[in-house]
């Protein structure tokens, strides 16, 4: 798994360019996801044993312990948002702990998929432990339901997860899901103002706004929301798209239908009332591009309020009260990660550990993942844990051993 590492760095230039050019992200970005692939692999090659050592347990017998065992061939369905990323953090841990992954990648990743299974084979690991399936989404049942194949996890969205985990359920095998997200941030009357709308901005338009764990909903306080809206508004404007070779913040969205898609909210959430501050058009030149969007007055009965919207549109909200903050981030069926914004840090800690769900929240800083914390949602944005040790022992049979 160090030989994976140094793989990746050694053609990191190659792999991000596929990454760019299938889907779209801006070059710099696709460099910076190999070298967060290579920190996984290094994390995992590191800590793997530790992780996975035999847990002693006293009881009345000689010697009694829980001994993790690799459960055989899994099967990952990835997205192609991070096409490098989604695939490595799954990759690194399942293989360190024995078993063997098999990837069905989304249709419009299939360079990266094959450069993926590259990168395993030329690190020096035999020729099946990591294997691309090119097949397209209807047979991903069969090979679930293949009596090698002992489990399955899935990155996405929300229906291709229940038809996933319906056929492992129905087959009685383990399965992962993790799936959209609506996080919330909350930005309390105290928050550093400038530091918010610098992080809510990074986080917005991050690939094109194109990340489950991006910033879509923003909480503010009735107090700072003119002045938020205001230098939120400038800083967005500077979020500029553009050929992603080059020097811009966001490249196209991955394709048109999802642009399409993305559009048809805005629309919707239009019509039912929001103001479109800023953004909203489709840009009249090829390619599908979607312009930086802030939607403001954004209420209950518009999509922007429910929904995921997987693109570059901020929904912005006003709010009376914390407690009306928490309910209103609450309010949702998504529950991957959350921010909170506040020079109270005992009391943003507190509201983010206590009050809200999502599977993280953190307080003064955008959502991010890292191999060395647990990355998951609660309710519609799926189960199970990647990263850290809780990702490695979710594709390992917990085995009690008992010596009399
Ligand atoms: P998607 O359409 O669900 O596709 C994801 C993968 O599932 C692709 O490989 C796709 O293959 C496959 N797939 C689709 N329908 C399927 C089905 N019925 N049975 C089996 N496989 C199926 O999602 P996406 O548009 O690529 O990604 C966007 C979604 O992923 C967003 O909701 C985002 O929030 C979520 N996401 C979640 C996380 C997380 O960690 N929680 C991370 C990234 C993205 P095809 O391409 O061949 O259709």
């Amino acid at each position: 798994m160090h030989r994976a590492a140094e793989v990746l760095e050694s053609n990191k230039e190659k792999y991000a360019k596929m990454i760019t050019e299938e889907m779209g992200k801006v070059y710099n970005s696709s460099l910076g996801e190999i070298t967060k692939c290579a920190w996984v692999c290094r994390y995992y090659a590191d800590n793997a044993e530790a992780f996975l050592a035999p847990e002693y347990i006293e009881t009345d017998a000689r010697s009694s312990y829980v001994s993790f065992q690799p459960m055989g061939i899994v099967l990952a369905v990835m997205p192609w948002n991070f096409p490098f990323w989604q695939v490595f953090r799954f990759a690194a841990p399942a293989l360190m702990a024995g078993n063997v992954g098999i990837l069905k990648h989304a249709s419009n990743v299939p360079g990266c998929a094959l450069f993926i299974e590259e990168v395993f084979k030329e690190a020096g690991f035999p020729e099946y432990a990591f294997k691309s399936l090119i097949i397209s989404s209807r047979q991903v049942a069969s090979v679930i339901e293949n009596p090698r194949v002992k489990a399955v996890t899935l990155t996405g969205s929300e229906p291709a997860g229940a038809s996933v985990a319906s056929t492992a359920g129905m087959k009685i095998k383990k399965s992962v899901l993790e799936l959209g997200g609506s996080d919330p941030y909350i930005i309390l009357e105290d928050a550093d103002l400038s530091l918010a709308v610098q992080q809510c901005t990074f986080s917005r338009l991050l690939n094109a706004g194109q990340s489950c764990i991006g910033a879509k909903r923003f909480l503010v306080m009735d107090s700072i929301y003119d002045a938020f809206l205001s230098l939120f508004k400038q800083s967005m404007e500077n979020g500029r798209y553009g050929d992603p070779m080059t020097d811009v913040t966001m490249g196209p969205l991955a394709r048109h239908d999802l642009r399409d898609e993305v559009h048809q909210q805005v629309l919707a959430s239009i019509e039912a009332g929001a103001e479109c501050i800023l953004g909203g058009e489709i840009p009249d030149s090829p390619g599908a591009f979607y312009p930086a969007t802030i939607l403001a007055g954004v209420t209950k009965n518009m999509p922007a309020y429910h929904e995921e919207i997987f693109g570059p549109v901020a929904t912005v909200i006003k709010v009376h009260s914390v407690e009306e903050a928490i309910f209103i981030a609450n309010d949702t069926e998504f529950g991957l990660g959350a921010a909170i914004f506040s020079s109270n840090i005992e009391e943003a800690e507190r509201i983010a550990r206590d009050e809200i769900f999502a599977g993280s929240c953190f307080v003064n800083q955008f959502v991010k993942s890292d191999p060395r914390l647990p990355f998951g949602g609660i309710g519609i944005s799926g189960y199970g844990r990647e990263l850290s040790h809780y990702g490695i022992k979710e594709f390992v049979n917990i085995k009690t051993v008992y010596v009399k």
